[in-house]
């Protein structure tokens, strides 16, 4: 009965797949383009699936065939399963047709098709479990209230939700405030649109997996193991549902429903659950999902739904804003006898006294000691600040040090919220996260408005020239060990980071301050001693010493690593880099793109293609996933002449790295301004014109060795 039903949904969609097909190669004929925005993967699940890339109408009719031999009828359970994973690829089918000609067939709040850089930005949430799992909610709740609560019950556990079918509508009904920000992100209001999540599951085995495309018995067991997706379909479940739901199954991926009519429980694929308020347990139950639990005493939410929200003037009570007023965040070790723990003291008026949308100065010293606590950590707790009063709901927080700005919104000091609880949010994170190193903590709030400049000048800012003046002398000649990391293998299995203080982790939020504090925290956590004392060459950063190293922690897959080389054995990308560098054949000299940037590059390829030339712990020599912070390091491409054979970057990152690059530059070289010779998308986004460009320029790559 429950195997029919599949076969029946699945036939229907696919009969309207093949109609729409061809209505649209009678439209536009058979070469007429097809395939999505932002992607180097084409129609994703497609190519995932049979390693074929579809790229016109003609193909995609083609493809049809291959998805009709999938749906074999012995009335085996696999056959159903099959057909469910045929629905899906006709569900992409369908979706992919609604792109044809640069359409932008979602409009607000839908997104429809998730680009591949969205991906890379979930890869480190994910196996650090900042992101525990990610729901497939489907179709209307009973209520618009049970529905829009159950999303709150994923938010407020930080996992990301997203949307198919009524229950937009219904979330849109009662103003629940959506968005990728916020974790809750609505698809489509059609069944196909649910192909945008598997899509994005499809494309994380092949980023970070290092999954051969059409290799789909890998496919499927990495999905099924390491993608931690779960779908709540509500009643009615009709058969395309049902078919679409059996192809989530065969993905690994529990579908939980309150349907009861005409349906039987597959145990641990097919699970009815009558309660809708049930649905989150029962499903994490299912998933095997974890959720940290962090109890604060604050009147509102904690969570990392809540980092990416943003507060608008609109709806802010009062703002601290650095940039206009005396403003500091700072750690400070003391001695044990010098804290009191958790004595949260606020100095200075509380927000109560503050008029609606004014600003005003702050400054929280979190004063910590411990037995294992070293100065050298207070810039890594500091660096968490960010992330921690973000997670507070109706609480903003962008910059950092002395430039911070932190908003408070109507809706949390209607709850509430008060100066004090920051404290409390500072103690509790803070105490959670590095328990092996604070023993003791106490929190200052300064609001005051003298105390506060006393405390950015006299205490906040010496402290910080302090820091940085450490960190000019941290080389990589400077320090006796390195640190492996091996936290991406979650996902990219073979993929290990050898984190110097020249050349941070690929993710960018790794330095080597972070990962000599994540291993003094957990000595057997992913970041290991790496010792540094026989070299083979030192030009290249190769030593005996990290290719055993990565041997061990790659289990094998790697033998060889360089710190310093994009050509010979350079270090494997997992695919959450911030940037992508490839060689530029026509200049002698490398392209940079990073994540955010949607353009084309001299190369011919975007962001995602340049991407997709590497990833998944495997090493392409040409190209290196790294940092944003490693483009100013000496240590960037040492080996092939360092920073100088930087040709282009796009503009917005030129502007980001420029004070650093130049400053390099200018050590290095003797080179002034050097970002002024390095080309952008405003300047070239084709070789002939770069290099008319560099050549006017007297861009140094230009006469420098060949590369290849
Ligand atoms: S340092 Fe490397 S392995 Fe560690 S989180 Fe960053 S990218 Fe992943």
């Amino acid at each position: 009965m429950l195997i029919n039903r599949i076969f029946s949904g699945s036939d229907a969609v696919y009969g309207l797949t093949a109609e729409a097909v061809e209505n649209a190669i009678s439209q536009h004929g058979e070469d007429k383009a097809v395939g999505f925005p932002h992607t180097a993967y084409c129609l994703p699940c497609y190519y995932s699936v049979t390693g074929v890339k579809v790229k016109t109408l003609g193909e995609l009719r083609e493809a049809l065939t291959v998805v009709k031999s999938l749906m074999t009828r012995e009335h085996e359970l696999e056959d159903a399963l099959m057909s469910g994973v045929a629905t899906a690829l006709c569900a992409e089918f369908i979706e992919a047709l609604k792109y044809l000609d640069g359409a932008v067939p979602y409009e607000e709040p839908c997104y429809g098709h998730l680009a591949d850089s969205v991906i890379r930005e979930l890869g480190v949430p994910l196996v650090t479990g900042d992101i525990p799992g990610v729901a497939v909610i489907l179709g209307s709740a009973p209520t618009a209230q049970e529905g829009v609560d159950l999303i709150k019950s994923y938010q407020a556990q930080g996992i990301l939700v997203t949307l198919v079918g009524g229950i937009i509508e219904q979330a849109t009904e009662l103003g629940l405030k959506m968005g990728y920000n916020l974790r809750i992100v609505p698809l489509g209001k059609d069944v196909t649109s649910v192909i945008h999540v598997v899509s994005v599951a499809l494309r994380a085995a092949l980023i970070f997996g290092n999954i051969t495309p059409g290799d789909a018995g890998s496919l499927l067991s990495y999905t099924a193991e390491r993608v931690p997706a779960f779908v709540n379909a509500f009643k009615p479940v009709d058969d395309v549902i049902l078919a679409a739901g059996a192809g989530a199954i065969k993905l690994g991926f529990p579908v939980i429903s309150n349907e009861n009519e005409n349906i039987v429980e597959v145990p641990g694929a097919l699970i009815a659950c009558p309660n809708v308020a049930d649905f989150n347990k029962v499903s994490l139950e299912a998933r095997n999902i974890k959720i940290k639990i962090t109890n604060i005493d604050i009147p509102v939410a904690f969570a990392s739904a809540f980092e990416g929200e943003i507060i608008r003037r609109g709806d802010m009570q009062v703002e601290f804003d650095g940039s206009r007023v005396d403003c500091a965040e700072l750690v400070q070790t003391k001695e044990m006898d010098e804290v009191e723990d958790h004595k949260i003291e606020v100095i200075g008026p509380d927000v109560d006294t503050f008029e609606l949308g004014s600003k005003h100065s702050l400054a929280y010293v979190v004063e910590v000691a411990g037995k294992k606590m070293q100065p050298d950590f207070e810039p890594v707790i500091e660096r968490k600040f960010h992330n921690y009063i973000n997670c507070i709901e109706g609480v903003y927080h962008t910059g950092q040090r002395d430039m911070f700005r932190i908003r408070i919104s109507k809706d949390a000091y209607e709850a509430g919220f008060r100066a004090k609880h920051i404290g409390e949010v500072l103690y509790a994170q803070v105490k959670n996260e590095f328990e092996a190193v604070v023993d003791k903590c106490q929190v200052k709030i300064y609001t005051d408005p003298a105390e506060c400049t006393r405390i950015r000048h006299e205490v906040a800012v010496p402290a910080f020239d302090r820091r940085d003046a450490r960190l000019e002398t941290l080389t990589d000649e400077s320090v006796d060990v390195y640190y492996s990391c091996i936290l991406c293998q979650a996902f990219s299995p073979s993929h290990v980071c050898i984190v110097t203080p020249e050349r941070l982790g690929l993710c960018g939020a790794v330095s080597w301050l972070d990962a000599k504090a994540t291993n003094e925290l957990d000595p057997a956590g992913p970041c290991q001693i790496v010792t540094k004392e026989k070299p083979i060459d030192e030009n290249l950063g190769a030593y005996e010493d990290v290719d055993e190293a990565v041997k061990k922690f790659s289990q094998g897959a790697l033998e060889h690593v360089t710190l310093y080389s994009i050509m010979q054995d350079p270090m494997t990308s997992c695919g959450c880099f911030e940037c992508i560098c490839g060689i530029e054949p026509f200049s002698n000299g490398v392209v940079i793109a990073n994540r955010e940037y949607a353009g084309m590059t001299p190369l011919g390829m975007t962001f995602p293609e340049m991407a997709s030339m590497t990833g998944g712990g495997v090493q392409t020599p040409g190209f290196m996933g790294h940092g944003k912070h490693f483009i100013g390091s000496k240590k960037f491409m040492k080996a092939e002449g360092g920073i100088e054979r930087i040709v282009w970057m796009p503009k917005e990152l030129k502007e980001t790295v420029a004070e650093r690059l130049n400053k390099t530059a200018r050590e290095l070289y003797g080179i002034e301004n050097f970002t002024d010779m390095i080309g952008d998308e405003t300047i070239a986004t084709d070789p002939e014109t770069l290099v008319a460009f560099l050549t006017e320029h007297q861009h140094p790559a230009l006469s420098m060795e060949p590369m290849m």
